[in-house]
């Protein structure tokens, strides 16, 4: 079997793409990342004339080279088959004289849709090239996006089982009503009396009670993660920056070969990661705009070559970028030093120890070549919301707001007239209260009111699974202390 894939800190540390998908993370704490990157070039004139899912066999081909192709037609068909509201999955909206790449139109309205509807069937395919037999039982703590997407995604999918544990009070409403809503035989949803990091570290430590994942596998059952930095998250969203410049041909702004720049609104990282990739696959690339809002600790990296975490940690309007450490970021460290895992192994430990690492000037000259960073804060983020509608009728939400102002500041400062691509990670209506504030000023009813409000006077549609939640039969309402989260697993896997 080729094993293409090594860990970020260890080189001896391989494995094949699927056994990457299986583990998530290497067993000495770093990330798997593809060495020979550069060698995989995909022919931009190959995909001219292309549709979505014609481009995602050919680029998954190129990255999970272990997976049989028929089996990676097959985990695409069943992932964005009438999953999607959109034919195009990621349609490209051209507003004023730039464009928008819309990632929001899968099951639970956010970007995370489009990774997580094809996850859990590249693990049930990896389970089976790697002659496993048994059950997955994905665990994940949410702080609301996350969590509905995985478990839109592994809804009644053979052989795998969905356990979300979020923080009672810690999600919106329209969040809450997402979960409380699933549907699938095969999912199971508690809320925990505590904070996010309540629910993250009591997961945690159920992944690491050897006894219980000891007696898990007695009865063929693992545990596993569907967290940002698997693979399986990654490779699916390099797919996307191929399509937005394929239909930016076929609209005849560019010519095959032009490149273009893209703005991301940017958390953990593997978004604006999977723009990286594009490039190295061979994409016209220019800049890669990343985004930040208040908790800017990648603007300043970008800036200085520092990564600092000690700081505020500032709660937002764009909570799904309210991040202090991006996890995918040591993917790229190991390209920026090329591939030096022990300097990436060395950075990460002092990341532990101290919070912060300086990277080398040599790092930090091609990290400035590929990247721009920029960062927007609520204020902006509410104005810039009003005046592209005012001025385009169009209705951006929190994540995409900072994106579209960090890429206006750009072109300003750079006075760059490469033709450029924002990505949308939400739909405006996830986000309904923050943005209805920004168009009509603060509001007092809940959301589902403010939700109709909103359609009424700007005349933008509801995405359809947002439509009528709380008129949803209500199918999980657990709620658990921490220390009964492990009980919570064992009743999901019993069942
Ligand atoms: C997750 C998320 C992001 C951040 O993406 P990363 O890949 O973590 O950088 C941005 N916007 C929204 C709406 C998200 O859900």
């Amino acid at each position: 079997m080729v094993k293409s894939y090594e860990s970020t800190r260890n080189p001896e540390i391989r494995a094949s793409a699927s056994e990457a998908v299986l583990k998530g993370i290497a067993d000495d704490g770093g990330l798997y990342v593809m060495r020979d990157l550069e060698d995989k070039k995909v022919s931009i004139n190959e995909l001219l004339g292309k549709g979505y899912k014609e481009i995602a066999e050919i680029i998954l081909g190129k990255m999970l080279d272990d997976f049989p192709e028929e089996k990676v037609k097959e985990c695409v068909r069943n992932a964005y088959t009438n999953k999607f509201s959109r034919e195009e999955i990621t349609p490209l909206i051209q507003v004023g004289d730039n464009f928008i790449l819309e990632l929001f139109h899968g099951p639970t309205s956010a970007f995370k849709d489009v990774a997580l509807s094809i996850l859990p069937h590249l693990m049930t395919a990896s389970y089976e090239m790697n002659n496993m037999k048994g059950e997955v039982i994905i665990l994940t703590a949410t702080s609301g996006d996350t969590g509905k997407a995985a478990l839109e995604g592994f809804k009644d999918v053979e052989g795998t089982k969905i356990v979300v544990f979020y923080p009672e009070g810690g999600v919106s409403q329209v969040q809450k009503a997402q979960m409380a809503t699933q549907e699938g035989k095969n999912t199971f949803v508690c809320s925990i009396i505590g904070n996010f990091d309540d629910a993250q570290t009591g997961v945690k430590k159920i992944f690491t009670n050897e006894e219980f994942n000891k007696e898990l596998l007695k009865n063929n059952k693992v545990l596993s993660s569907a967290n940002s930095i698997n693979v399986g998250r990654l490779v699916p969203q390099i797919v996307y920056y191929f399509y937005a410049y394929i239909q930016l041909v076929d609209k005849k702004v560019i010519s095959s070969g032009d490149k273009v720049n893209f703005a991301v609104p940017t958390g953990n990282f593997g978004n604006i990661l999977a723009g990286y990739y594009a490039k190295a696959l061979g994409l016209p690339v220019n800049k890669l705009i990343c985004a930040s809002n208040e908790n800017n600790v990648l603007y300043d990296f970008i800036k200085t070559g520092v990564y600092n975490r000690n700081r505020e940690f500032y709660k937002t309007i764009s909570p799904s970028m309210d991040i202090l450490v991006s996890s995918n970021l040591e993917r790229l460290l190991y390209y920026l030093s090329g591939k030096n895992n022990a300097l990436v192994k060395e950075l990460m430990e002092e990341l532990n120890s101290k919070g912060k690492y300086e990277i080398t000037q040599d790092m930090w000259q091609l990290l400035n070549k590929d990247f721009y960073g920029g960062c927007v804060f609520k204020e902006d983020v509410l104005k810039t919301i009003k005046e592209t509608f005012e001025k385009y009728g169009y209705l951006l939400d929190t994540h995409t707001a900072v994106a579209y102002k960090t890429m206006e500041d750009y072109k300003k400062e750079t006075k760059d007239k490469t033709a450029t691509i924002v990505l949308s990670t939400a739909s405006p209506y996830k986000f309904t209260r923050s943005v209805y504030q920004a168009l009509y000023g603060e509001a007092e009813e809940d959301e589902f009111t403010l939700m109709e409000k909103l359609f009424k006077n700007t005349k933008v549609e509801i995405p359809e699974n947002l439509k009528n939640l709380q008129t949803k039969e209500i199918r999980h309402s657990h709620v658990c202390k921490v220390d009964e989260m492990k009980k919570f697993v064992i009743s999901a896997s019993e069942k």
